[in-house]
C-alpha cells in the first residue's frame, strides 16, 4: 500500500487554511469519518470498512486530533488492530512506537510547522489562546507543538 507522510498530504491537499480539517484529508484517500458514542475509546480505525470512528461524546478539538492520529495509522500503514485495547486474557496490543508515531502524524498534519510560523510571525497572533482558537486545537496539543518548534508565547 502507498503510505503519505503528513507533509506529503499537506502539499497534496492542504488548500492552506486553518483549523486544519483531517476528514477532508480521510475522504481525499477514501477514508469515511463516522461520529459517534464510543464509551471510553476517542476513536479507531477499520481498514475493512475503510472508516476512522471518533467520539462524538469529546471536545471538538480533541475529535480533530484523533481523526488525525487515526488517519496517521492508516499513512503509515499501520492496520486497524486494535491498538489500545486490553485482551479478557490481560494481553494488551498497544505499540508505543506505532502511537508515538500517529500522534507525531497528526501534530505534523493539523499543525504544520509553517501554518504556525506564519501565525506567529506574519499574522502576529502571540497569544496562545488566540493561536489555540485559530487552529482548533486542545492547549496541551497547542504547547506541546509550539516547545517542539522552539516557541514560547
Ligand atoms: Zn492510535
Amino acid at each position: 500500500m502507498t503510505t503519505y507522510t503528513a507533509q506529503a498530504l499537506l502539499e497534496e491537499f492542504w488548500d492552506m487554511k486553518v483549523p486544519i480539517k483531517p476528514e477532508y484529508f480521510a475522504e481525499k484517500l477514501g477514508l469515511s469519518v463516522v461520529k459517534k458514542d464510543l464509551g471510553y475509546r476517542s476513536g479507531y480505525l477499520d481498514e475493512g470498512k475503510k472508516t476512522i470512528f471518533v467520539n462524538e461524546k469529546e471536545i471538538p478539538e480533541r475529535q480533530r486530533f484523533t481523526i488525525a492520529h487515526e488517519l496517521g495509522h492508516h499513512c503509515l500503514g499501520h492496520g486497524s488492530a486494535e491498538r489500545n485495547t486490553v485482551f479478557p486474557s490481560g494481553a494488551m496490543s498497544y505499540d508505543p512506537v506505532k502511537e508515538a508515531a500517529a500522534n507525531r502524524f497528526a501534530a505534523d498534519l493539523i499543525m504544520p510547522a509553517i501554518a504556525i510560523k506564519a501565525l506567529i510571525e506574519k499574522v502576529g497572533i502571540k497569544d496562545p489562546v488566540r493561536l489555540r482558537q485559530v487552529l482548533g486545537v486542545s492547549s496541551q496539543a497547542l504547547n506541546l507543538r509550539l516547545a517542539k518548534l522552539g516557541y514560547f508565547l
